[in-house]
């Protein structure tokens, strides 16, 4: 496969921006690589600078559930544009868009849009900060966040992947109030709980991990942490920035049960525009300004194309059947990379809930971030790069979940299990 265009675009890149990429998984370095530049996406495909065509698993690392240059999204973006990108001041469709987010998510009675979703858990943590007048945070090691200082702390995916321990510049004293524990070990978070819970504003948690991997809870975890901030007066906040719009409609909360006091949004609320929103119960929510002291602002927050690429993911979303076809198509993917895998005599284990699935190289269950990086990642790195050759596209890393969206068919599918069998059989022990 040549890759000459995006060679040359990458050592461009590199000579002004750091490490020639945006973010820092892009660069690919952990699976021996480089980025390939991507030109152009329609539905489930991804073209390269070079001409190369790859069935796409990253989705933007989530936001394109419904493949990418979806007619009704951009068409509603056009029109947006049309009327004018930004104003400063209050847009019908803001209303719109959090109306959709109120009646679907169940946690969420007021919602505030932002920019990211670094900027959701950020302002989450000070809301809850805010209001319960407490200053530790409680986070699970190999969840992920967000970039803001506080959260910086075991974070796994891009820090895991480049085994950055947290993060040069951040203050010692930022992260003395967070705490990180294991994920699904209830036994300690119960103890921690016992010493401190007086002094806990939040637990914060991906409640189905996606960032070391895609890690399921335990039975009984998220509800212990229900009933444990609850005794305690801490908030539990669900990061649903991965798993909103896209395990159910109503996210994570819906599947498994549990109606968290703050949850956080962005990937597919923004249908592929920079989005994340933040919302909860009524009266913990009238505490942000100006309704209440806690501060958050953005100039661009609520954005008008942002906000109408949103609706118009949201309203196809909302159609019967949406959830129910990828969950589907999820499973017989995640069930053929297993079945081909164990037929190549190579330990795997995984699964997947809604359009979000995961796979480690490993024949151990993964309960953790320790359990994730037991498994194998030099297979990994070598999978990698081989379905890349085959037109695969794979999130560089693996500590990271992949998606399918709307637009993946039959035939994606069975292109995708074809190579990924001959890979297998090539990397076979
Ligand atoms: C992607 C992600 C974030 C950060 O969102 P950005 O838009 O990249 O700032 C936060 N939490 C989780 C769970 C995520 O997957």
């Amino acid at each position: 496969m040549n890759r000459e265009k995006s060679k040359a675009l990458f050592e461009q890149a590199r000579k002004i921006i750091p490490g020639g990429v945006n973010s820092p998984v892009r660069a690919c370095a952990s699976v021996g690589t480089e980025p390939v530049f991507i030109e152009k996406g329609n539905g489930a495909v991804i073209f390269d600078a070079d001409g190369n065509s790859y069935i796409d698993y990253v989705g933007s690392w989530g936001p394109m559930i419904l493949g990418h240059a979806h007619p009704s999204v951009v068409q509603s973006i056009v029109q947006a544009a049309q009327e004018g990108t930004s104003f400063g001041a209050p847009t019908e469709m803001e209303t719109r868009l959090a109306q959709m987010v109120v009646d679907a998510v169940p946690s969420v009675e007021m919602v505030r849009m932002v920019n990211s979703g670094t900027e959701a858990t950020m302002s989450a943590i000070r809301l809850a900060r805010g209001y319960t007048g407490r200053d530790i945070i409680i986070k699970f090691d190999g969840c992920y966040h967000g970039h803001a200082d506080t959260l910086l702390v075991q974070a796994g995916s891009g820090v895991a992947t480049l085994n950055i321990p947290g993060s040069p510049g951040v203050p010692k004293s930022f992260v003395e109030y967070t705490l990180s524990l294991p994920f699904n070990d209830i036994e300690i978070l119960s103890k921690v709980m016992a010493e401190k819970g007086d002094k806990v504003a939040a637990i914060i948690v991906e409640p189905l991990a996606g960032n070391m991997g895609m890690v399921p809870p335990v039975p009984g975890f998220l509800q212990a942490l229900r009933d444990l901030t609850r005794k305690h007066g801490a908030f539990l906040i669900f990061d649903e920035v991965m798993t909103g719009f896209r395990v159910a409609y109503g996210g994570a909360q819906e599947k498994f049960g549990i109606t968290p006091d703050l949850t956080c949004l962005g990937k597919v609320i923004g249908g592929g525009l920079p989005v994340g929103a933040y919302g909860g119960r009524r009266e913990i929510m009238e505490k942000i300004a100006p309704q209440g002291p806690v501060y958050q602002a953005g100039t661009l927050s609520g954005n008008p194309l942002a906000m109408a690429a949103g609706i118009a993911t949201l309203t196809k979303l909302k159609e019967p059947g949406v959830y129910e076809a990828l969950e589907e198509r999820a499973g017989q993917l995640i069930n053929g990379l297993l079945n081909a895998a164990e037929d190549a005599g190579i330990p795997a284990t995984g699964g997947h809930m809604g359009a979000m699935l995961g796979l480690f190289f490993t024949d151990k269950a993964v309960r953790s971030f320790e359990d994730a990086k037991k498994s194998d990642t030099d297979r990994f790195s070598a999978y990698y790069r081989k379905m890349m050759g085959r037109g695969i596209y794979l999130a560089p890393s693996p500590f990271e979940a992949f998606f399918l969206s709307t637009a993946h068919k039959e035939e994606h599918i069975e292109a995708t299990l074809a190579a990924a069998g001959d890979i297998f059989r090539e990397l076979a022990p």
